[in-house]
């Protein structure tokens, strides 16, 4: 009996405690590029397209976080709507490169293991960031480009996408206005559309994923810093995830993505100022663009040194808000033109 009363009393005393525990946490933040964004030339019309599709993004990554699910498929998820979109340079909409095709790079990183995989230079996977997911889990590489890649997605199951699935005329148009007025990529986008996402999910888990056509007139086989592990992709558990977008040359020569989480941590540097302090390296270089980054926390963190970023957040605290301009705008405000 003295047994039964003494289990009931701490019954009674571990109640509160129980009651008090935290609710699981987790966080998503996503880009839609960043750019020479100029509120006058965003008609009301466009900008509700770009906030509805940023938002269907932020919709499917949170769907996965909320049920428990890991941070992998939330970001894959959020980056697939993207791929989609005809608005983001990547997938359906990709920039034209100089020879008048499509071609995408993506890379996705798992912070649990510091996984990863990455492809540059596809032109018929419809959704590269899931070829990227297929490399880091079914090859023993990190990184296949060009026709090696996509044979290695018809090996794996993917269908063949007919190339012409992924111009649209604005993007075409870019390319002959560069052309015509010998301007260079930035001239004619004023914005970069690659896409992103970052997650911490229930379990304490981080991933990155980003996905691009990359830069207006490209050539050479050019690619940027989106594909590259540590420069426009980076996830590791112990420090933060981040996805880049911006002037890739730049983003390569200063690692922008694990540049950030090796100050966060080795440094022990506050997510925001590192953020910030790795974007003004960039800046101080000539470059420009913007990060998106979630921390072990849960902070969801944006920093870019551009007018403006499409981006979005939500977290298990109720934050839920998409953006396209400077400072803490959200989407439910009026456009200010
Ligand atoms: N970072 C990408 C690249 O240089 C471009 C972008 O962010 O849109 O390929």
């Amino acid at each position: 009996m003295k047994k039964l009363l003494a289990l009931a009393a701490l019954a009674l005393m571990t109640q509160p405690a129980l009651a008090e525990a935290p609710a699981p946490r987790w966080s998503l933040a996503i880009h839609g590029g960043a750019g020479t964004l100029n509120p006058k030339q965003m008609t009301p019309e466009k900008r509700v397209q770009y906030e509805a599709d940023l938002q269907k993004a932020l919709d499917a990554g949170t769907a996965v976080l909320a049920r428990g699910g890991d941070a992998l498929d939330a970001v894959k998820a959020a980056v697939v709507v993207m791929e989609d979109s005809p608005l983001f340079n990547a997938g359906k909409g990709a920039v034209f490169t100089w020879e008048g095709t499509n071609e995408l790079d993506a890379a996705i990183m798992d912070g649990r293991d510091r996984s990863a995989g990455a492809v540059a230079g596809v032109k018929t996977v419809r959704n590269p960031i899931l070829l990227a997911d297929t490399v880091r889990t079914q090859s023993e590489h990190v990184f296949l480009i060009g026709k090696g890649a996509e044979e290695f997605a018809v090996s794996k199951g993917f269908a063949v996408t007919p190339p012409d699935y992924f111009a649209t005329p604005a993007r075409r148009e870019a390319l002959e206005r560069l052309k015509a007025e010998k301007l260079s990529a930035l001239d004619v986008d004023h914005k970069f559309g690659t896409v992103g996402a970052v997650a911490l999910d229930t379990k304490g888990n981080l991933a990155a994923a980003t996905s691009t056509g990359g830069m207006t007139g490209k050539r050479w086989g050019r690619v940027g810093d989106a594909p590259l592990i540590g420069a426009g992709t980076y996830a590791d558990n112990r420090a933060c995830a981040v996805s880049a977008t911006g002037w890739g040359e730049f983003f390569i020569r200063v690692g922008v993505a694990h540049e950030i989480c090796a100050r966060l941590r080795m440094a022990g540097a506050k997510a925001q100022a590192a953020a910030d302090a790795v974007m003004a390296d960039v800046a101080r270089l000539g470059g420009d663009g913007g990060v998106i980054l979630v921390t072990p926390e849960g902070e969801a963190i944006f920093s870019f040194n551009t007018t403006g970023m499409y981006r979005g957040r939500a977290t298990s605290a109720g934050v839920n808000e998409v953006a396209i301009f400077g400072g803490a705008e959200k989407a439910s405000q009026t456009p200010d033109h």
